[in-house]
């Protein structure tokens, strides 16, 4: 295997000069978040590596290669042919979780029952990696349908170390090559996927500027900047306006018409094309019925959601678990060579159910539970129980639980002495990174027709090697990009 050059090596008066523009290059350009109890006029840079780190080209083309074939499985397994598939799986996990997974799929029921009255469905889709020291070869750690973060400060993160690298703050004049250092456009090509939406919303007709995009946001959002570079990309590139709306505001700032459903923004009576989601994905999110009657009303509306509800649930990390079974897999994607592209992407995924597999998993992990993480059905960090805290964890479940549970290969990824900075301190320990890749798509659920589907660029997270989760804005990771070598 090729092996990457070392990072630079710099004196400290190199360093210095190189956190100065580094943190300037971050305010000047938007790379920044706000801090936690922030004031709206105070956002800071957000956490980032000072170097890029290394990452093998031919694993990196990889998880881009096999993006489109991901973006197939889940918007079939989200189409009304695979409905009772889906809603048999998610039946059986509400029935744990009932207060989340469980109210999940009420709305979907309820909604149904009023009337879901748009076929089309966008997804902006994030499927997460890491590498296996061993081989390189990469290792699907979550494929994310709601919510995914980070399209818009990856792109940014990449623009600085570029910079960095040209203006020799990394000691010598080009000590990378530019075509060593991809630069994510998730910016532009997931606004792209927006916009299709908005397009399609229309007929395919132009002028599309009629109707505007929403956005579904989180109340004190610190990652409110990653989801503005969006919205400009969108307005810059394609016209399209869009509004920034918490669930609680929906029935006071908006309007839907009983006959057509088609949803308006009041204060500027535009017509609603999408609904985009940048919540809703934790219980969090659900303060009171108010909030779970939004999620079902918005759903019975003519807009096109990011996601469905059904697109939502599919997500969850028993049905990544179930497709890692070829038979399961092949349902979703007819391609043989893509079949087994995707195949090799999977870790070991175990359920904890009483099935064969389920027997298996509890004896693997009675042995040795250090090679395992155990996932509940849970987006947004902080929910993983990892390694020898795993059977202590267990025993305190009913066995009936168990199954709501998936348990899973650690992937062993390379650890690299980067540097991270958060705010102005610096910390030198070994990190190890994730490689998202972002992928839009949108289709029709009533007859599967797949009417885009694109790979939309990349993020580079990376974490201290100590630290089992990988939060960013929890304050375990930061953003990087990529040296390929
Ligand atoms: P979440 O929905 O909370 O993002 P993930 O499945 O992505 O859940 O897990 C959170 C973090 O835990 C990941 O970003 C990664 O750092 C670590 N992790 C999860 N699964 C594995 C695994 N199989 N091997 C190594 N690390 C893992
Ligand atoms: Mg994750």
């Amino acid at each position: 295997m090729a092996l990457p050059k070392s990072f630079p090596s710099l004196t400290s008066k190199q360093q210095d000069d190189l956190i100065y523009n580094l943190q300037h290059w971050s305010l000047g350009n938007g790379l920044v978040m706000f801090p936690p109890n922030f004031k709206s006029y105070q956002p800071v840079n957000a956490p980032v590596t000072l170097f890029p780190t290394p990452f093998p080209r031919d694993s990196f083309n990889d998880a881009l290669a096999v993006q489109p074939s991901f973006n197939e499985i889940y918007s079939n397994i989200s189409s009304l042919e695979n409905e009772k598939w889906l809603l048999d799986i998610i039946s059986e996990l509400s029935s744990f979780d009932k207060d989340f997974t469980g109210r999940l799929l009420d709305c979907y029921l309820k909604a149904k029952k009023i009337g879901i009255t748009q076929p089309l469905s966008l997804g902006l889709f994030r499927s997460d990696y890491m590498l296996n020291s061993t081989d390189n070869q990469i290792k699907q750690i979550e494929f994310n349908t709601v919510s995914v973060s980070f399209c818009g400060l990856s792109s940014k993160v990449g623009q600085l170390h570029s910079y960095l690298n040209n203006i020799d703050a990394y000691g010598f004049s080009d000590y990378y090559l530019e075509n060593e250092l991809p630069i994510s456009d998730s910016i532009n090509e997931i606004a792209d996927g927006l916009a299709d939406g908005n397009y399609y919303y229309n007929k395919r007709e132009l002028p599309e500027a009629e109707t505007a995009v929403l956005f579904i946001i989180q109340e004190n959002e610190r990652n409110a900047f990653d989801q503005r570079h969006l919205e400009y990309s969108l307005l810059k590139n394609h016209r399209v306006k869009s509004y920034r709306l918490q669930m609680d505001q929906i029935p006071t700032l908006t309007k839907t018409d009983p006959e057509t459903k088609r949803i308006y923004y009041l204060p500027t009576n535009k017509e609603i094309s999408v609904i985009y989601y940048r919540a809703g994905y934790a219980p969090s999110d659900f303060k009171t019925d108010l909030e779970w009657n939004v999620r079902t009303d918005l759903e019975t509306t003519k807009a096109i959601k990011c996601p469905t509800l059904l697109t939502q649930l599919s997500g969850c990390k028993k049905i990544q678990q179930i497709l890692t079974d070829k038979s399961v897999l092949s349902k979703f994607l007819k391609n043989d060579a893509k079949i087994n592209q995707i195949l090799k992407t999977f870790a070991n995924i175990y359920p904890m159910d009483d099935s064969s597999n389920g027997l298996l998993a509890k004896k693997l992990i009675e042995e040795d539970a250090s090679n395992f993480v155990l996932k509940p059905q849970r987006e947004g960090g902080g929910n993983n129980i990892y390694k020898e805290d795993i059977p202590k964890f267990l025993s305190t479940l009913n066995k009936e639980e168990f199954g709501s549970y998936i348990l899973m290969e650690l992937v062993k990824p390379a650890t690299y002495n980067n540097k991270v900075i958060r705010q102005d301190e610096i910390y030198s320990e070994s990190i190890v990174s994730e490689l998202g890749v972002f992928g839009t798509t949108l289709w029709n659920s009533e007859t599967s027709e797949i009417l885009t589907n694109k790979v939309a660029g990349h993020l580079l997270r990376s974490k201290f090697s100590t630290s089992d989760e990988g939060g960013v804005a929890a304050g375990f990771g930061c953003i990087d990009s990529l040296y390929l070598y």
